[in-house]
This record gives structure tokens, sequence and C-alpha cells, in this order.
């Protein structure tokens, strides 16, 4: 026998509430419709609430107010998502943030990534949920800023009440209040949807976040990790299907960057921005974002390259490559550069003419970067070796 610890061991925990929940549910549903005939408008709506408060509970509050600490909230705000973010039980704001930075900074790293997408659907999904190290220690070493947060502090101290108190309290509690006012309905109705099968959906919503998004859709923005564009999943995750874009530029309080990409939790947090429960709400630039998928294009591209004419071996054809690319990235430096610069004057107002000198500089960097662009498209698209010195 080794005398070797195991790294981690089954968390029975998390395996019997994730594998009873969906079970349970699967039973008293039907048996509740049967049995009532059917679930009132009172109840969905609960249901309906519910999925909503606790979903955007961990997306717009769990995930980018503190796991990114892509905008502010007021205490109402943080109390808010505190409140429905325990209700989705996915952990305290405190381990979830220190999972979920450590997913970004080593993401699918085998051993460092807690949810790596590497290690299969499956894992990624939440066979990662059903064990826990062996010396049980979360590190917690990369949450300290947000320990400066009473909420959080509040939240993690009184998480399992909070948990049992929204998910089962509060929702027999309406229940009984509705029974009471209207005479219809029933006491465990609000508990059946609005608690059990919320909170299988629930969980299964944000679980595809970190193992769809991982492995369908697209990746306008960058190809250096498994995160993947998907509008389908935006639907039901509350506007983080756009995970590609949120894995390259974490800092943006948007995922769908576009005004008709489906993101609710970006329209949510911009309209309490309006009555100034939430602000400093953080945008990458547009022009880094265009430069960003430019870059993505042509490492497609360049890769594309390697594979089909296998040219890594020949050293005068991948530095000729490595050269161009070069230049075509910093033409790109350049344009942004202009970019910011121009847009700063214009923030002052100023006159046609005094624009001039910056317009005809934009526009002469934008030429050179189609036609250094074009090359470089027709270098990746070269049929073979000999054809490829010749761009
Ligand atoms: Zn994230
Ligand atoms: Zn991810």
């Amino acid at each position: 026998m080794s005398g070797q610890k195991p790294e981690s061991v089954p968390d029975w925990t998390n395996t019997i509430v994730l594998f009873s929940t969906p079970l349970l549910a699967i039973i008293f549903v039907p048996y509740h419709w049967l049995v009532n005939g059917g679930f009132t408008i009172f109840e969905w709506s609960c249901f309906a609430f519910f999925m909503v408060a606790t979903g955007t509970g961990i997306t717009a509050g769990y995930h980018r107010l503190w796991s990114h600490k892509a905008y502010d909230a007021n205490v109402l705000v943080r109390l808010w998502y505190a409140y429905w973010g325990a209700c989705a039980t996915q952990n305290s704001i405190l381990k979830w943030s220190a999972d979920h930075r450590r997913h970004h900074k080593y993401v699918d790293h085998l051993q460092k990534d807690p949810y790596s997408a590497k290690k299969g659907f499956w894992w990624a999904h939440m066979g990662w949920i059903l064990e826990r190290p062996f010396d049980d220690q979360v590190e917690l070493d990369n949450v300290k800023d947000l320990e400066k947060d009473w909420v959080v502090i509040w939240q993690e101290k009184l998480y399992v009440p909070l948990v049992l108190f929204s998910n089962i309290v509060v929702p027999i509690a309406l229940g009984f209040i509705y029974q009471q006012v209207t005479g219809s309905g029933s006491l465990f109705g609000v508990l059946v949807l609005a608690g059990l099968l919320r909170f299988v959906l629930n969980h299964h919503f944000t679980f595809f976040i970190n193992s769809a998004c991982h492995f369908f859709g697209n990746q306008p923005y960058s190809i250096k990790d498994t995160s993947r564009d998907n509008f389908f999943l935006a639907l039901f995750t509350y506007g983080e299907g756009y995970h590609n874009y949120h894995h390259t530029f974490q800092a943006d309080y948007r995922n769908g960057i576009r005004w008709y990409h489906f993101d609710p939790t970006k329209w949510i947090t911009k309209a309490l921005s309006y009555i100034g429960f939430t602000w400093n709400l953080k945008k990458i630039p547009e022009c880094q974002i265009e430069k960003q998928k430019l870059i993505n294009k042509m490492n497609i591209a360049k890769e594309n390259l390697y594979t089909r004419l296998d040219v890594s071996e020949n050293q005068t054809v991948s530095q000729k490559i490595e050269q161009r690319y070069k230049d075509f990235t910093a033409t790109l430096n350049e344009w942004m550069e202009a970019e910011n610069k121009f847009s700063r004057f214009c923030k002052d107002k100023r006159s046609a003419l005094e624009k001039e000198p910056y317009m005809a500089r934009l526009k002469s960097i934008r030429k050179t970067l189609e036609v250094q662009k074009e090359q470089l498209q027709k270098l990746f698209q070269a049929p073979d070796i000999d054809t490829l010195l010749a761009y």
C-alpha cells in the first residue's frame, strides 16, 4: 500500500444534494400537478421570479460584480445579490469567486483550473463539484480584496441559514400567505416550483457556462483557450453565453457587446446605473476589441497554414511569416493609439479644420492596415511553400 495521500475525496454533501434534487423534482412536480390539478398563476410567477433572481444573483452579483469587479454597486444591490446568490446554492461569494478567478487565471490547466474543460464535459459541468481537496482547504488567497466588503463576510457567516431560509422557509411562507388570502393554491406549490424545480434548473443553467460554453460555439476573439461564444446558451444564462469574449476581456461588465446581443445581466446593470445604484461600469474600447478580432483571425489563418504546409520546420519560411505578422500587429497598435488619441481630442469640441490632420493620419494607417491584411491573407492561403516565399 502506498503511503501517499489522495489529492481529493468525494464530497458527499454536494453529491447527495446534486443527485437527489433532480430526482425529487421529477417525482414531486408531476405529483403535485396531478393531485392539485396543476399550478396556479401565482406559483408560476414565483417560479419565474426565483429563476431570474437566483440566475442574476450569480451572473450580475457573484460573477461580474464580485469575481471580476466589472462595476461597483451600492449596499442594497450587494445585499440583494448576496441573498439570491445564496438561494442559488452554488457556494458562498468568497469561495465561488476564488474558484472562478482560478478558472480565468489558469483556464484549461488540468490541475490548476478547478473546472478545466480539458478534463471533459462532465468534469467541467459538475464532476468537479462532486470532489473536494483531501485537506478540505479552499484557497482564498486570491479573494482578499473581497473580504473588505462586509456584505461578502456577512453572507459567508450566514451562508447555510440563508440557503435553508431562502429555499425552504420563504417558498412555504409564500404558499401559506397566498392560501390564507385567496383560499386557493396549496401550501407546497411554491416550494415545489420556485424552490425545488428552480433549484435544479438554476444549477444546470450555470453549470452549462463552465461546460457547454467551453465546447460549443465560435471563437471570434481568441483561440488561446477553449471558451466559446454561443447565442443559444446566452438565452439560458442571462447573457453569459458570450464566453469567448468574456475570457478575452474579463474586465468588461458586458458579455454580449452589441445592443442586439441577448445579455440581460448587462441590461440590468446598465439600468441600475441610471438610478445611481451601480457605477464605474467597465467597458473595453471598441478599437481594442476590433484589434483583438483581427489578431485572432490572423492567428487562426496562421495555425491553418502551419498545419497545412508544415512550415514550422522551414526556418526561412517561418521567419518570413513571423516578420509579416509582427509588422501587421505593429500597425494595429499604431491604429489603436491613433484612434484613442483622436477620440480624446474630439471630447472637447473641435472644428472640422482642427480634426483634419488626425483624420488624414487615421486614413493612412487604415490603408496600410488593409494592404498588410491582404498580403497576410494571401500568404496564409498559399498553396505551397514556393508560392508562399514569393509573397
Ligand atoms: Zn468570468
Ligand atoms: Zn470559462
